[in-house]
């Protein structure tokens, strides 16, 4: 199999690489990729806007969308060139709620007054996007939700309380869903909503994590009174668009590319740091785990290359159950890295300031934040469930 890309696709290639390794040097001090940084710390919020705006005059937000919408018709091959080189740089800029899961959404189930009227923004990075689905007693079984929505002539009117809103207090607008109908079973009563995040009866808390940084909040809606042309697809069927929702995004090359990284960086502070007199580049136990983590990291990256060949030949829907692979291989990859690296790093590695410990308790820091990666977008669990129900045919058990 010949992985090698065309002169123009490795031109482009090389165009985003510039790119980000240019900007990426202007990046605070605390930048990660981890969404805690990025939502969490004022300086890196302010470099996560500005470098979405240099993105967008490049067109680069956009990339896959129809050009009257903002987009560059580019294709999935060039979309995942552009995923690839940003994760691998822990590039800033792509708003992952409006971009990566509104945005095909909206090209898919919104009208077209929507479409003009949401979707230039987006690309342009002038309006950023927060997910109102999960509830206190609603997650993996989102179909539960108990957020109200009641038709009151133009608009709805909206009660409810959202859990885990990533972002919440930085964004400007959310997509909601919430139930329009409470005769209809589960999934058939609900309605998919815009909601501007300024309108009154909203109000957002924060949720901090275990390490104390600030990605989650909780989103109190409060008669809140939303306009009903903001209302995506029918009424009562928000299910069908809340799924499309789910299925974009998916070759997770952007996390294999960080890893790549991240692994990079860790045997350079093997071949460099002396434990017992002895670099730890030479330990055997250490370079076996290097190893591991060598192979791991090839594999993931040779399994993104077929979800996108499954995307492109089957479309996405089809792509659904080895893009489900794909996320518990790669968020499950990262929690087995930073665990590896911490454990060669040893007690130093959660200590944040003292000369011994010159990574300042970075990978502690990246084992925490990592946990949710396989929680964020559909568990493992559930990811398994679908790969035993969509790819192996097996009878649905839930
Ligand atoms: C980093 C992160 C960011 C997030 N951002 C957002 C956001 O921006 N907006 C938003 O709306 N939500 C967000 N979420 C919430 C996320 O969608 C939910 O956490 C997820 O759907 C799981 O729901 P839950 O936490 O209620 O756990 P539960 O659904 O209560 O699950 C608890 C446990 O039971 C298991 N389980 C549940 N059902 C099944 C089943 N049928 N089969 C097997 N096992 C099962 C789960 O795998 C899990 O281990 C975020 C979560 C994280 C971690």
């Amino acid at each position: 199999m010949d992985f090698r890309y065309t002169p123009e696709e490795e031109a482009l290639r090389r165009e985003f690489d510039n790119f980000f390794k240019e900007e990426m040097k202007h990046a605070p001090p605390e930048w990660g990729t981890s969404m805690e940084a990025i939502f969490g710390l004022d300086e890196c919020w302010k470099f996560h806007k500005q470098m979405a705006k240099k993105l967008a005059a490049k067109g680069w937000l956009s990339l896959p969308w129809p050009r009257e919408y903002g987009g560059q018709d580019a294709s999935l091959l060039q979309q995942f060139i552009f995923s690839d080189v940003m994760g691998y740089h822990r590039g800033a800029g792509v708003d992952h709620w409006g971009i990566t899961l509104l945005a095909p959404t909206l090209l898919v189930s919104a009208n077209e007054e929507q479409k003009k009227e949401h979707l230039p923004p987006i690309a342009r990075a002038e309006l950023f996007w927060t997910q109102l689905w999960s509830e206190p007693g609603a997650g993996s079984d989102l179909a539960a939700l108990t957020t109200r929505a009641v038709r009151s002539r133009n608009e709805y009117i909206v009660n409810g309380q959202k859990i885990w809103s990533s972002g919440a207090h930085r964004a400007d607008w959310g997509f909601l869903l919430a139930r329009t109908n409470p005769e209809e079973k589960r999934s058939r009563g609900l309605s998919f909503f815009l909601v501007d995040m300024r309108t009154p009866g909203i109000t957002v808390r924060p949720v901090l994590s275990m390490d104390g940084s600030h990605l989650f909040n909780e989103v109190f809606l409060d008669d809140v009174r939303i306009p009903a042309r903001n209302m995506v697809g029918e009424e009562n069927q928000g299910w069908v668009a809340s799924q499309m929702t789910s299925n974009f995004e998916r070759s997770m090359i952007a996390l294999f590319a960080y890893l790549r990284r991240e692994l990079e960086e860790l045997l350079e502070f093997c071949r460099e740091t002396k434990r017992d007199g002895r670099l730890l580049a030479e330990n055997i136990f250490v370079r076996h785990k290097l190893a591991q983590m060598e192979i791991e990291i090839n594999v993931g990256r040779a399994f993104s290359y077929s979800v996108l060949w499954g995307q492109i030949k089957g479309g996405l829907v089809m792509a659904a159950p080895l893009a489900a692979a794909a996320k518990i291989l790669a968020t499950e990859m990262v929690q087995r890295f930073t665990a590896t690296a911490c454990e060669i790093i040893g007690t130093y590695a959660q200590v944040k300031e003292s000369r011994w410990s010159p990574l300042k308790g970075r990978y502690e820091k990246e084992y925490q934040q990592c946990r949710g990666l396989s929680m964020a977008g559909g568990t493992s669990e559930v990811m398994r469930n679908l790969i035993c129900a969509m790819g192996l045919g097996l009878p649905r058990s839930w």
